[in-house]
């Protein structure tokens, strides 16, 4: 089996490689090193660098502002923004509503949200998970109510990431009470995050920082024309939304950059000396090697393939997840000590940090504690085995 990238995709790697010369502010790309959650200002002035170069949708097909690239060259295009550190864009709009808005939505949605998305003008949430209706979507309890020309939203939602920044919010609700949700009981709406009646609070998380939050719902009224799509087909939607973001959260060319990092922390921690310390991390990180580079080949195969089979989504997600986890557990132990002093979010500018940390360390610990959400987010990893034994084996 040859996994090695043909000449044009080389030569194609190495055109975007000189294109991305220091195109990402240096502390945008220090930030992103040390994996801090992403600014806003970060955000959108990233978004607005790419979409100048006609690259903020990359994956997207042409005639909705994307490249018209292969999948294979926009993997290759992920990988290099990876590798020059720039922050990963926010994805509820370029990632999850915009496929959704251009798949299914009308076309003068098409029209009035599309050109938002591509600039970063407009940044969105994702309004799913609810207190009791996490794993089980189908229970979940927010309305939208029919009023004359409008529709009355009254819920609450959480777990709701960058509700903060978000300037709308598409979100599962409950249209028809008689019938389940895959039955056409829910449709997805969208709402201005600016409305009297939404109200943000922030859930700080175990590595204290803040990209979550809950968003409460009372008496939100929106234009009947506001709902995405056609009424009633919300569980068709999220299904739809479900299985790219499982693909996209397998996240290889992060994970590639990371694999990277974890070579030059290896190198700074154990020099060239041989001491058992240093042969162990040798062994993990061929093994996290080995693994990235079978986790690679499976997720090309199935964007290239457009395989539509949700248990190997579910599998990626699954290793993708874990493969994050390892990671970090690794970069943490390699450091002893120092790894576990905790670094919050404003001590990244500081020099004086005590036990001299070196410039990987500030935010490892943390980053380590916050990927504990990796197998619980996009569907846990118990939800993914369950779709695995029910779609693969039958069980
Ligand atoms: C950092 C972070 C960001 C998030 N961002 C968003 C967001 O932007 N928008 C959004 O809508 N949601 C978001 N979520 C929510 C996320 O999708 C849910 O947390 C997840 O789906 C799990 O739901 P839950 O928290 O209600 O846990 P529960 O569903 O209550 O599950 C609790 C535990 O029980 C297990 N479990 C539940 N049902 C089963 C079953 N049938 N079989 C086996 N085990 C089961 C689960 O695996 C889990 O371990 C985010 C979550 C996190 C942690």
């Amino acid at each position: 089996m040859d996994l090695t990238f043909a000449k044009e995709d080389e030569d194609f790697r190495l055109e975007i490689r000189e294109a991305l010369r220091g195109l990402v502010p240096p502390d945008m790309a220090r930030r992103t090193r040390q994996r801090v959650h992403p600014t806003k200002a970060d955000l959108k002035l990233w978004n607005r660098i790419l979409y100048d170069r006609g690259w903020s949708v990359a994956h997207w097909p042409k005639e909705y502002g994307g490249t018209g690239w292969s999948p294979l060259q926009v993997h290759i295009f992920e990988e290099e923004l990876a590798a020059a550190d720039a922050p990963f864009l926010t994805y509820f709009g370029p990632r999850l509503v915009g496929p959704l808005l251009y798949t299914f939505g009308r076309e003068e949605q098409k029209r009035d949200l599309i050109p938002d998305i591509l600039t970063g003008e407009t940044l969105w949430c994702q309004g799913f998970s609810e207190p009791s209706s996490g794993s089980d979507l189908a229970s979940a309890r927010t309305s939208a109510v029919r009023d004359g020309a409008s529709y009355v939203i009254n819920g609450q939602k959480i777990w709701t990431t960058e509700a903060h920044y978000a300037d709308r919010m598409f979100c599962l609700v409950r249209t028809d009470p008689s019938v389940p949700a895959q039955k056409g009981g829910f449709s997805f709406v969208m709402l201005p995050m600016t409305d009297p009646g939404v109200r943000v609070r922030p859930i700080v998380t175990l590595d204290e920082g803040h990209s979550v939050n809950e968003v409460f719902l009372e008496n939100v009224r929106i234009p009947a024309s506001d709902i995405i799509g056609e009424e009633g087909r919300g569980w068709d939607y999220t299904k739809f939304m479900l299985a790219n973001e499982r693909i996209t959260n397998a996240h290889v060319p992060r994970a590639k950059r990371d694999l990277v990092l974890l070579k030059e922390i290896a190198a700074s921690e154990y020099g060239a000396s041989p001491s058992a310390a240093r042969d162990e991390a040798r062994r993990r990180i061929a093994q996290l090697e080995m693994d990235l580079d079978g986790l690679e080949w499976s997720v090309l195969r199935e964007i290239i393939n457009g395989s539509k089979n949700p248990a190997i989504a579910s599998g990626l997600k699954i290793v993708a997840s874990e493969l994050q986890q390892r990671m970090t557990d690794l970069a943490v132990d390699m450091i002893g000590a120092r790894g576990r002093i905790f670094y919050g979010e404003d001590d990244f500018e500081r020099n004086d940090l005590p036990g001299n940390p070196g410039e990987y360390a500030p935010g490892l610990a943390a980053r380590q504690l916050f990927l504990r959400a990796t197998t619980i987010y996009a569907g846990s990893n118990e939800i993914q085995r369950g779709i695995i034994a029910k779609q693969q084996f039958g069980l």
